[in-house]
């Protein structure tokens, strides 16, 4: 019976894309609009459909969903041409401990483990596929910023899916967010679940330390800890 639900962020906390994941986004901007972002802008936590609008308000232009829409569906073609092109694989890499930690998670059926993320949906399964992952996680009942371009918003999206989907009903302390920003935390915060970050991304332990989140890890290697940091206390209720 499932009873726990972990919610991995992607970008800097399953894998790293580098700059393809960056690089998207200046393609896609210069095939719908004619022009590159003279800058860019930091992309850490932040949803698609968020970096898209800042990207237009910062070339001066109105950033309405139509054109952020736009922007979105080019710059999903433009990463799934570069995973065909290899150019994804080259560029990128999975972060310290991921795959061994998702298997053995896959293996606990009391645990089902799925993305929030603000990579609109076809990205994150673009630079996840990449390494495989997706096949230790329920991607249907995860929460993509292609729902909302407000990152709050997408734990109780999971948590629903997790209902409509799978018929299970898990209350938010049942849940991780398992996240390398701010914001990954801020969207456990909103929603009432618990908050594992880790340094493998744009921030370092430092700078993670006095957010404050429930628990606080370099990466994810080692496997058994943060097995126990996540489902451990399943064991004493029974
Ligand atoms: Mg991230």
């Amino acid at each position: 019976m499932i009873r726990r639900l972990l919610l991995f962020d992607v970008d800097g906390t399953l894998v790293h894309t580098g700059g393809v994941g960056a690089a998207i986004f200046d393609a896609a901007l210069e095939s719908v609009v004619g022009r590159r972002p003279a800058a860019r802008i930091r992309m850490s936590g932040k949803t698609d459909p968020q970096i898209v609008a800042e990207y237009l308000r910062q070339m001066g232009l109105p950033g309405g969903s139509d054109l952020v829409g736009a922007v979105l569906d080019v710059a999903a073609q433009e990463l799934a041409a570069a995973a065909v092109r290899g150019e994804l694989a080259a560029g990128s890499s999975v972060c310290p401990g991921v795959e061994t930690l998702l298997s053995v998670l896959a293996g606990d059926p009391r645990v089902v483990s799925t993305l929030v993320t603000g990579n609109i949906a076809p990205n994150a399964l673009i630079k996840i596929g990449a390494y495989g992952l997706e096949r230790w996680l329920d991607l249907p009942i995860g929460a993509y910023g292609s729902d909302a371009a407000d990152r709050n918003l997408l734990v109780p999206i999971a948590l629903g899916r997790l209902q409509a989907v799978r018929g299970v009903h898990l209350e938010p302390p049942d849940a991780w967010v398992i996240g390398d920003t701010p914001r990954d935390l801020e969207c456990a915060r909103a929603a009432g679940v618990r908050c594992l970050l880790v340094a493998t991304g744009r921030y370092d332990l430092a700078a993670l330390t006095s957010l404050g989140a429930d628990a606080l890890l370099f990466d994810l290697s080692d496997t058994d800890a943060v097995v126990s940091l996540l489902t451990g206390d399943l064991a004493e209720c029974p």
